[in-house]
């Protein structure tokens, strides 16, 4: 049983580069082991997140990363069943912002900035899906 959750949150205000890059360590040293793979897009101080495994790994780890002092306001965009994974290749992939092109933002949203808070879960599937296919996303799997 295959489910993929996206999320979206807020960063605390001091968290800085070294923290972003702890976040990443402790999901693609963790994430193997629970079968998870997925992406994180970290971009002016809002995280959107995909995590794609089994359903009690996934629920669990999310259940935890809601606890985390380093981000405020998660809100689950969407959660479902899936026959496959779109992020296989990732432990935990990063979304490239400065890849990131304008055009593709202002295609799904009303201005050029990621704010996932302000359109339906559905636009924000359609942009990671988008991201995937042009292949603006990092890290080692
Ligand atoms: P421990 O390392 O024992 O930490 C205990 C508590 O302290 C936890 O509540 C933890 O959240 C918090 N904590 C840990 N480090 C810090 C720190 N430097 N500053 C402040 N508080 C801290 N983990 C994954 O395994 N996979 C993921 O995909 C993943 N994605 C994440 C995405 C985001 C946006 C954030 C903010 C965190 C993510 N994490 C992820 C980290 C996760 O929240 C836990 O910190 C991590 O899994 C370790 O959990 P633990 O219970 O083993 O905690």
């Amino acid at each position: 049983m295959l489910v993929r959750l996206m999320y979206v949150s807020r960063a605390v205000p001091a968290l800085d580069t070294e923290e972003l890059s702890s976040i990443l360590r402790a999901s693609r040293s963790q994430n193997p082991a629970l079968g998870i793979t997925g992406v994180l897009c970290y971009s002016d101080g809002i995280f959107v997140q995909v995590l794609e495994g089994g359903r009690s790994a996934v629920n669990r780890l999310y259940a935890r990363i809601v606890s985390d002092p380093r981000h405020t306001e998660v809100e689950i965009l969407s959660y479902e069943e899936i026959g496959e994974r779109r992020f296989a290749g990732w432990s935990m992939g990063q979304v490239n912002i400065s890849r990131l092109n304008p055009g593709l933002l202002l295609k799904y949203s009303e201005t050029a900035t990621l704010d996932p808070y302000a359109v339906s879960g559905q636009v924000s599937k359609a942009l990671f899906d988008e991201l995937v296919a042009t292949a603006a996303i990092v890290g080692q799997s």
